[in-house]
């Protein structure tokens, strides 16, 4: 760092000099793998979480400067134009603190209190280093309550908590109603009493009033608990998806993205009213007694039906149940089958297969009605059921009535308190007819959900991984055997070899002879191999996927892009890049040649999947993005094969030089390129053949395809 330190840091650097102070094993860049970041701006949130995973508590509070400074350094200072002061010490006498800047830095410049007064937000971060038993405490504590959902919701329970209480008073209210009306009738009408009807009328005023503020609230509290917790969970499902191992990667794109979607039936359910229902299920009880103590055996009569409706509604649980599993499976059969239509819509037009697709889809179409209609009916019955119930009820209690009224043993105003009530128990019971849908279309989703959260993730959070700042490019295969998940035979073979730092090796061989597997294994795509993969003598397994892939410049046999500009296209997924680097790549790569002819320069804008370019300016594209950071390691998988001869040439001629010192894998083909490599190894159905010196290699391939 230099000597003269900028005084106040950006968020970034600041959470690097946090972990270098308290010398936590981990980068910047592996605590905040999967956070959302963009162009290097970290909002606080993220900091907290990031330091979080790096073993740093940080807590964000409100302090006076002078507090602050006396009593509770080591502390972030957070400045207005939101930069930071990581400040350590606070120096009286010279009026000034120790703000430190990282290792081999002047690290502990002095900041004059002046300067950080005028500039200070009136926050600061504490911060205190989580030890290490608490943390794997931690860990244990989350590995208990494995469940992501419960977990999440379990955080919102003080809202919930408000929400049972006032279900419990719109519940307790509800029962103002009928007994007002039994008052009425019973002392206000014989009596010709105008008086106490009054006070009755502003006493149940006074409670409406209330009830109606507290249903409010209540929708609230729903509310914002509800989007707190879809908030967190999609933001945790989104980078739990994106941390998924490349081997475990689902089979079928567009039926995952129809499981993530299924996301929304449980957001709508626990955002929705539908939870009230749920709450509002056991004052059925209180309703209960209610009746008893006005109307006595009259209760009986929802006593009967209760029952009644809750054993047939329990009944067609598994049907409704086994009729939404299968329109989740159909669904995401139809979503499968839009999305592969669409990404290969040029395919399928000139193969001529858009009735094949179409067929799929209609079949899918058609499951998906047949299903939903079933389960529809079935849960319309339930509710046509419950309805027919409660009418029937209303008659029993009246017809009932009439006899206890005869008898003497109830009022008038008791009977029709008794009616009022009856038809208040009775109507969550048709409620539960439907909420019992949506559960169960909820359980399967969240089944589905909780089986993608179960894949295994590459940034394992408990796992401490190796860090590793520096890289030769030193690579070494030791024995190393590996299979695509669920294929039978293994796309490498015990191979073994070793590739000396700044070293320029080819890989050639047959299609399908394992020579893309092998660069795929050095970027730790996929770890299930036995045998080493080694980087710098470290296994690559045992290195952050972030760092590792940070070392290694990489295009891929099918180069992807993204829409966006084409600058957005090269730094993808980086952080701000100065232009001069990007420059320089897109001069090296031929880039350059494509953005000078476009208007719009770098700012030149790439359809979906790169459709704006052609098959060898994407090519370029990918070059440009392997070596737009310099990484010491570069793998090139055929990546000329759409250039014409003449670009092709350039293209090498421009990267001989700046290949010099870094180690190069160059997967290819094209005899053409292999002028960019001094040694060769040859593959063959997984299993090294051949590999040693240029020339030496291709004679023996010569005498070997030689006849005779
Ligand atoms: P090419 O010259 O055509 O690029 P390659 O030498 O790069 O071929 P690889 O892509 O490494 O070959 O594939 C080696 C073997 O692994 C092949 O037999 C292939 O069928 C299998 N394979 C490759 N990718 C996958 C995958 N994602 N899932 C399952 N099997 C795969
Ligand atoms: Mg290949």
């Amino acid at each position: 760092m230099q000597n003269n330190p900028k005084d106040t840091c950006s968020f970034y650097d600041c959470l690097g000099f946090l972990i270098d102070y308290f010398q936590k094993t981990a980068t910047p860049e592996t605590v905040l793998s999967g956070l959302p970041v963009v162009d290097d701006n970290i909002t606080m949130k993220v900091f907290v979480q990031a330091a979080a995973r790096a073993g740093i508590k940080v807590e964000i509070r409100k302090i006076p400067l002078t507090k602050l400074l006396r009593e509770r350094l080591p502390a972030i200072v957070l400045m207005r134009d939101h930069t930071a002061v990581f400040a350590t010490e606070y120096l009286a006498q010279q009026k000034s603190v120790r703000a430190y800047y990282g290792k081999g830095s002047e690290a502990n410049a002095e900041l004059s209190l002046e300067r950080l007064a005028a500039g200070y937000l009136g926050y600061a971060m504490f911060v205190s280093p989580i030890d290490e038993i608490s943390l794997e405490q931690q860990h244990a504590e989350i590995d208990k309550s494995r469940h992501w959902f419960r977990r999440s919701i379990f955080r919102s329970w003080r809202v919930y908590r408000d929400v049972l209480f006032s279900s419990f008073m719109i519940n307790v209210f509800a029962l103002a109603s009928p007994i007002f009306i039994m008052n009425v009738y019973d002392r206000v009408v014989p009596n010709h009493a105008i008086e106490t009807l009054w006070v009755l009328v502003s006493g149940i005023l006074i409670i409406f009033a209330f009830d109606l503020v507290l249903r409010v609230l209540r929708g609230y509290f729903i509310d914002t608990a509800g989007r707190r917790v879809d908030i967190e969970l999609s933001s945790m499902l989104f980078e739990h998806v994106l941390g998924i191992r490349m081997g475990d990667r689902p089979a079928s794109v567009g039926a995952f993205a129809n499981h993530l979607d299924e996301f929304e039936s449980v957001r709508n359910f626990i955002t929705s009213a539908t939870v009230t229902a749920f709450i509002d299920l056991p004052f059925v009880v209180l309703f209960l007694l209610v009746i008893w103590f006005v109307g006595g055996n009259i209760v009986v009569v929802p006593l009967v039906a209760i029952p009644l409706i809750l054993t047939y509604a329990l009944v067609l649980q598994p049907f409704i149940k086994a009729a939404i599993t299968r329109v989740s499976h159909g669904a995401a059969q139809k979503n499968a089958t839009l999305v592969e239509s669409l990404v290969g819509i040029e395919t399928i037009k000139l193969l001529g297969a858009e009735s094949r697709q179409q067929h799929k889809w209609e079949q899918a179409v058609e499951f998906i009605s047949r299903w939903a209609i079933r389960s529809r009916l079935l849960s319309a019955s339930v509710v046509n059921a419950a309805v027919f119930l409660q009418q029937l009820s209303t008659i029993g209690v009246v017809a009932y009535g009439v006899y206890l009224i005869t008898s003497g043993s109830l009022s008038l105003g008791g009977l029709i308190a008794a009616v009022i009530l009856t038809s208040r128990v009775l109507a969550p019971m048709a409620q539960v007819a439907n909420l019992t849908t949506h559960y169960h279309q909820v359980t399967t989703a969240l089944k589905t959900i909780d089986s993608i959260m179960r894949l295994p993730s590459e940034r394992q959070q408990d796992k401490s991984y190796l860090t590793q700042p520096h890289i030769r490019g030193e690579i070494e295969f030791d024995k190393v055997t590996f299979s695509y998940p669920q294929q039978p035979v293994p796309a490498l073979n015990n191979v073994t070899l070793k590739i000396a730092p700044g070293e320029h090796v080819g890989v050639i061989g047959r299609t399908g002879s394992g020579k893309s597997t092998l660069g795929k294994l050095i970027a730790g795509l996929y770890a299930d191999n036995t045998g080493f993969v080694r980087l710098d003598g470290l296994d690559v397994r045992h290195i952050a996927p972030s760092v590792l892939r940070s070392h290694i410049g990489y295009v891929t046999q099918d180069v992807m892009l993204f829409d966006g500009s084409m600058r957005d296209n090269i730094s993808f997924g980086g952080r701000t890049v100065p232009d001069e680097q990007l420059i320089v790549a897109a001069e090296i790569s031929g880039v350059m040649s494509t953005v000078r002819r476009h208007p719009d320069g770098f700012d030149m804008h790439i359809g979906e999947r790169g459709s704006g370019l052609s098959g060898g300016q994407r090519q370029e594209v990918a070059v440009a993005r392997a070596i737009l950071r310099d990484p010491p390691v570069i793998i090139l998988d055929e990546p000329t094969t759409s250039m014409d001869n003449a670009t092709e040439a350039k293209l090498k001629e421009k990267l001989k030089p700046y290949l010099q010192g870094k180690t190069l894998i160059l997967i290819t083909h094209k005899s053409s390129m292999l002028d960019l490599v001094d040694r060769l190894i040859v593959l063959e159905e997984g299993r090294i053949i051949a590999n040693g010196n240029k020339a030496d290699v291709i004679r023996t391939l010569q005498t070997l395809a030689a006849p005779g």
